[in-house]
């Protein structure tokens, strides 16, 4: 499974750093998953935009001309525009907590860094690189909802691609910050290193993952990473990793033990997310011609619909009957609409949140374990409430 093609590197790396963590830890996924197309996302989409917009406010911030990317945006909301902003803010702070330190730092937006010293035709762009005379920072952005560790192996790369292009030149840096700003999900998250570490985890493992990966070499690995991967709808290895729960229909004695069931419970969510990726991948491949043995494709059922909602309000309102009901928009649209601040001023004594429907999850969550005798107590008053109406 040799990959022999060499090619100048372009902006999206054969080996890039955003899908690190799946090809640092299942190598051979690089090259498996370029036999598949990248069909994109509106999230990826939104996310590109939200990035154009940070940079055009950091360039603000910093006095480099720009053109306001917004009237030409897409995905342009009220919450991006939020978010973008905290960002810009985020980094005027920092630059003002370096020039308090005396530490004269240069910042650096959108920085391109080459990392083809340890992965092959590889590179990157960091967000933000601030650079002082002892410390560098690198600041990633993500617009996602899925929340991504400081300590993630993309922003460790883009940390190392940025210190191997300053540190030649500013030669008394040794220490490196690296932080996730995600301002959806209200996560700032921060770590640091030792660039001296930094470099040597590049050398003695980054470089050796990355030749695997490259040569399409070393072992198929399941895990988180495997969400991000072209391959995952057919991949034997994740396939049969979901499918080892099937062992438990054929197990003696005939009821699982509460073990097998904490095993199920662990496993459901993947399991079910992975074969409804599946059955989208076949249906996919059956429209495009594939046949199925034993499947065929038939017209799904439907449900009745108006063929042009003007005309039918117009007949029914000529038929003297209000076509209309007037129903008030729900808490996210209203928040979305008035904005956080004044949602916050005006609705914040209105808001109540009702105790949730009780749920299994691993001892590993953070929420609080409900005790019995509340659970009880709210199916109780439920009732009551019903008896009463
Ligand atoms: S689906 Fe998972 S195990 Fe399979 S190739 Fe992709 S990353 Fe590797």
């Amino acid at each position: 499974m040799g990959r022999t093609v060499k090619r100048m590197p372009d902006k999206h790396a054969f080996l890039s750093p955003s899908s690190s963590e799946r090809w640092y830890n299942c190598t051979p996924s690089a090259w498996l998953s370029e036999q598949f197309p990248d069909l994109g996302s509106v999230f990826a989409a939104e996310g590109t935009e939200a990035h154009r917009l940070c940079e055009f406010l950091l360039h603000e911030l910093l006095g480099i001309p720009d053109v306001d990317p917004r009237p030409g945006m897409q995905y342009y909301t009220e919450e991006m525009e939020e978010a973008c902003q905290g960002y810009a803010q985020f980094i005027r702070e920092k630059i003002e907590k370096w020039n308090a330190a005396g530490a004269s730092p240069k910042v650096f937006v959108e920085q391109r860094v080459d990392l083809r010293e340890y992965i092959p035709e590889s590179m990157g762009t960091s967000d933000c690189v601030i650079v002082t005379d002892h410390d560098i920072e690198i600041i990633d952005f993500k617009y996602g909802m899925h929340r991504v560790p400081a300590s993630s192996l993309q922003l460790r790369i883009y940390a190392l691609g940025a210190c191997e292009l300053f540190a030649g030149l500013y030669e008394d840096i040794n220490r490196v910050h690296m932080t996730i700003y995600q301002p959806r999900i209200g996560s700032v998250d921060e770590s640091e290193m030792d660039m001296a570490e930094l470099f040597r985890w590049a050398a003695q493992d980054l470089r050796q993952r990355a030749e695997l990966a490259f040569a399409g070499q070393g072992d198929f690995s399941v895990g988180e990473w495997c969400r991000n991967c072209r391959a995952r709808r057919t991949c034997r290895e994740l396939a049969a990793h979901q499918l080892e729960i099937a062992k438990y229909e054929f197990k003696e004695p005939p009821l699982l033990s509460d073990e097998e069931i904490s095993d199920v419970l662990g496993r459901v969510d993947e399991l079910v997310s992975w074969a409804t990726g599946v059955r989208e991948y076949a249906l996919q491949a059956a429209l495009d011609g594939r046949h199925f043995a034993g499947w065929k494709l038939v017209e799904g059922k439907s449900v009745r619909k108006f063929s042009d909602d003007a005309c039918v309000a117009a007949r029914v309102e000529a038929a003297g009957i209000d076509p209309y009901e007037k129903k008030m928009l729900g808490l996210t649209a209203l928040e979305k609409k008035l904005g956080k601040k004044d949602f916050q001023n005006l609705l914040a004594d209105l808001v109540v949140r009702p105790q949730g429907k009780p749920m299994l999850v691993p001892v590993s969550d953070k929420r609080a374990e409900l005790s019995l005798a509340s659970v009880e107590f709210a199916a109780n008053r439920e009732k009551e409430v019903m008896e009463n109406e």
